[in-house]
């Protein structure tokens, strides 16, 4: 087998996926781009493994090759981390869908890499569970792009980030290997953990290819609530008392954007005149659970589930509504709470126009620069503004390929040099996702 011209490679991952699976040209399009339009690539092919087997002699021969290789799951990534740049070859993981054995002690549900978060909500259903992380790409983001991204979501605040949801992990390294810990079991101190290594990991490490997960029981009623504040301090006054009661979701906006929404999607807005911030909550209960929160403050609470729906739909539109009026830079931050007014404050004066909306009780903000606001000089400049204010300048979508440039404001250089050396020994031909997370060092150093 030549591998080293294209035909060769080419026909070598056709022996191993089948003809049907190895995508080139105008097939590949759609795996080519991200949601938002501002990243991608050409690819000398899409390849579209079935099993972990195959996974594994995909990367043997791309490594012998010395072929470098993006990892996919539904492609709904935000930093360009999932697409190609410069030709490499598309791994696409979304054939890994299988569903196996839900275990009802733990809880925990075994599946593939390429299983929709929305497909493990409605198998965790049928036994009165969930996955206790959720967003609203739920449809096509998959369980090995939400592990790779420890994607966070709107439940956070109640059950934290993917991290807190992988029990178990089998994942191929760049030479063909796979490793596997699948015990699933709640207490597992036997050494270094390899799952949670791999969480965040972005595709860099290794290609995740099965995840048992930890689930949650399903609340039996929930309710929702749209309120106004004039401030941020008058939001996190009302994320200190959900905090009381059972909070599900504390999601924040700000009126350019709820009107940007309204108009965008016909969501009809329910307070009127529109406060400067709102804040959606969901809690465990009934809206008596509500009452305390709520106060006197303005506000919007759901009758029915219908209502909660559309109430939900003001914050879940918001990322489709910005991607309607162009391509953003969307810089995804986190500020200490203790400190969100003055980085407001700050962030309003750089960017006026910018719109911002998030995961409050996370200090999470998505700050959408739009137009001519979308510029390299104000990315780096409300960059730096967060790396001030003590914050990360990637709080859950990762760091792709667009935030490599800045990672140096918050992590530290013997931080950074540690994930060098451990990429190194991982993958030592370095051909997992390179200039991801890291940027790519020159052999001589
Ligand atoms: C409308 C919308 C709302 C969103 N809301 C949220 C939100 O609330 N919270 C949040 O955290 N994110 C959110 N996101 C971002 C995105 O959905 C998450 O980052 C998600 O985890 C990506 O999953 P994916 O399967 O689409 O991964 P992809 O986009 O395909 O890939 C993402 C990264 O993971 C790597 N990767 C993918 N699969 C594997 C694998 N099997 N093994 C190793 N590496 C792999 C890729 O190389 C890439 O670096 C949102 C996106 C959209 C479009």
């Amino acid at each position: 087998m030549t591998t080293a011209d294209g035909d060769g490679l080419l026909a070598a991952l056709r022996g191993i996926v089948g003809q049907s699976h190895v995508l080139t040209g105008e097939d590949t399009t759609g795996y080519c781009a991200d949601w938002t339009g501002r990243f991608g690539g050409p690819t000398r092919a899409v390849v579209r493994p079935a099993d972990t087997a195959q996974v594994a002699a995909v990367l043997r021969t791309c490594n012998d090759a010395g072929v470098p290789v993006v990892p996919q799951g539904g492609n709904t990534g935000l930093v360009g981390g999932g697409v190609p740049r410069n030709g490499e070859l598309v791994l696409s993981l979304r054939r890994l869908d299988t569903v196996g054995a839900l275990d009802p002690h733990t809880p925990s549900v075994t599946v593939g890499a390429g299983v929709t978060a929305a497909t493990v909500q409605r198998v965790a259903a049928g036994h009165d569970l969930a996955l206790g992380v959720d967003l609203a790409a739920r449809d096509s983001a998959t369980i090995g792009g939400m592990v790779a991204t420890n994607a966070g979501g709107i439940h956070v605040v109640a059950h934290g980030s993917m991290r807190q949801q992988v029990l178990g992990v089998e994942a191929v390294l760049a030479d063909g290997t796979v490793v596997r810990h699948m015990t699933g079991l709640a207490k597992d101190n036997a050494g270094p953990d390899l799952a949670q290594l791999l969480t965040g990991s972005e595709g860099i490490l290794a290609v995740i290819t099965a995840v048992i997960l930890r689930l949650v029981p399903r609340p039996a009623d929930t309710a929702v609530a749209l309120i106004g504040c004039d401030d941020p301090a008058g939001a996190l006054a009302v994320v200190a008392a959900v905090r009381r009661v059972r909070p599900l979701a504390v999601e924040v906006m700000r009126a350019a954007g709820i009107a940007m929404v309204a108009e965008h999607a016909g969501v009809p807005v329910p307070l009127a005149p529109l406060p400067a911030w709102l804040v959606l909550v969901e809690v465990e209960g009934g809206p008596t659970q509500l009452e305390e929160v709520v106060g006197d403050r303005p506000s919007a609470v759901a009758q029915d589930a219908a209502d909660a729906r559309r109430l939900w739909q003001l914050r879940e539109r918001h990322t489709e509504a910005v991607n309607a009026r162009g391509v953003p830079v969307k810089l995804d931050v986190t500020v200490p709470l203790d400190r969100l007014g003055a980085f407001v404050d700050r962030l309003d004066a750089i960017v006026p126009g910018a719109i911002s909306f998030g995961h409050l009780a996370e200090g999470n903000l998505h700050v959408n620069l739009l137009g001519e606001e979308a510029t390299a000089a104000n990315e780096d400049a409300v960059l730096r503004l967060v790396a001030e204010h003590h914050g990360s300048i990637a709080s859950e979508h990762g760091v792709g390929v667009a935030k490599v440039g800045h990672l140096h404001l918050t992590r530290s250089a013997g931080e950074v040099d540690a994930l060098h050396r451990i990429r190194q020994a991982m993958d030592p031909a370095g051909i997992l996702n390179p200039g991801v997370v890291l940027p790519v060092r020159r052999p001589d150093r």
